[in-house]
């Protein structure tokens, strides 16, 4: 097979892992920066251009395409998409999990856990917006933050109205939220690909930390998942159209409740807490898929809507 792999940087742990199983497996792969290639958006023939050059032939994309190239690097997947290149991810599936609104009101009309969450842009009733989730402790997230950023804890009632104050003032989009104090500061990782959960991993925040972000100084452990908690991450992924997820759940009194369903789940801390070839279970997925294809199967998988 013939891969590209849509990435900034080639040095990234996860593009660099993803290239080795490639080449491992016997297929032809290549890095494109997604936001150095151009495209010729005509009826007949929609293409690709990289560098001077008019890029065709390709089986595949594994696209890698970070939060703030968002917009530009699902219109670069879209048409490899029309080229009738296989996208590991749909870029429908990607803009519908980086908007966390659209994708919590997915999961919620699917009946999957969620905390209870409330949402709002600058409401009248500050105290209404609080009991809608049910009082302090809660969390208050900005939308737009990413890596635990904008993520709040406000202890109490008045610590909650004067966060709320402050985020309005900025104009911002919040989420506000039950705070899931029985996590712990932990929450689980799964990853998955296809329908299945291939790997699950356990992130702690630091002591006195309820944001377990590895970025944040949290660490990483293997763990085993319940089978609700297996079977919630696969039908999230689901939901969104996704077949390569990392969907972060929390331990609550009631049940697992989903976080985030994320579309490019980082390898580094996975493969080291679990010690498992991720990079190459995608890729042969990849194969799996191309091979059902040939025997006329559908190619791209159009589960998720919305
Ligand atoms: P980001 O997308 O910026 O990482 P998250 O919404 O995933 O932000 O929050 C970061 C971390 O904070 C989560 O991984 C979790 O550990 C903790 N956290 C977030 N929301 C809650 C909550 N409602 N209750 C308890 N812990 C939470």
């Amino acid at each position: 097979m013939k891969i590209a792999i849509l990435s900034r940087n080639p040095k990234l742990y996860s593009t660099r892992r993803l290239v080795e199983a490639a080449r491992e497996r016997g297929h032809e792969v290549r890095v494109l920066d997604v936001l150095r290639c151009y495209m010729n958006i005509t009826s007949n023939r929609p293409g690709v251009h990289y560098k001077g050059e008019d890029l065709a032939g390709f089986d595949a994309v594994i696209p890698r395409i970070g939060a703030s190239v968002t917009f530009y690097g699902t219109a670069v997947l879209r048409q490899f998409e029309m080229m009738g290149t296989f996208p590991l991810n749909e870029s429908v599936a990607i803009s519908r999990s980086r908007d966390k609104l659209r994708s919590l009101q997915l999961l919620s009309r699917k009946g999957i856990g969620l905390p209870v969450t409330g949402f709002a842009h600058k409401p009248d009733d500050i105290q209404d917006l609080i009991n809608l989730v049910g009082g302090a402790p809660l969390v208050i997230k900005l939308l737009e933050g990413t890596q635990g950023i904008g993520v709040v804890l406000a202890e109490t009632q008045k610590a909650a109205e004067s966060v709320i104050e402050a985020f309005m003032g900025l104009n911002a989009n919040i989420l506000v939220q039950e705070f899931i104090k029985e996590a712990g500061g932990a929450d689980i990782r799964c990853f998955i690909i296809g329908d299945k959960v291939v790997a699950a991993m356990k992130r702690q925040g630091k002591e006195g930390e309820f944001r377990s972000n590895l970025h944040r100084g949290g660490s990483a452990t293997l763990i085993r998942i319940t089978p609700e908690e297996r079977s919630t991450a696969i039908r999230a992924a689901k939901t969104m159209g996704l077949n390569v997820a990392g969907v972060d759940l929390l331990r609550s009194n009631h049940g697992p409740v989903v976080m985030e369903v994320n579309s490019s789940p980082g390898l580094e801390g996975i493969e080291h807490a679990t010690g498992k070839d991720i990079a190459d279970m995608q890729i042969a997925f990849i194969e799996k898929r191309l091979a059902e294809h040939k025997d006329g199967h559908n190619l791209t998988r159009t589960r998720g809507k919305g």
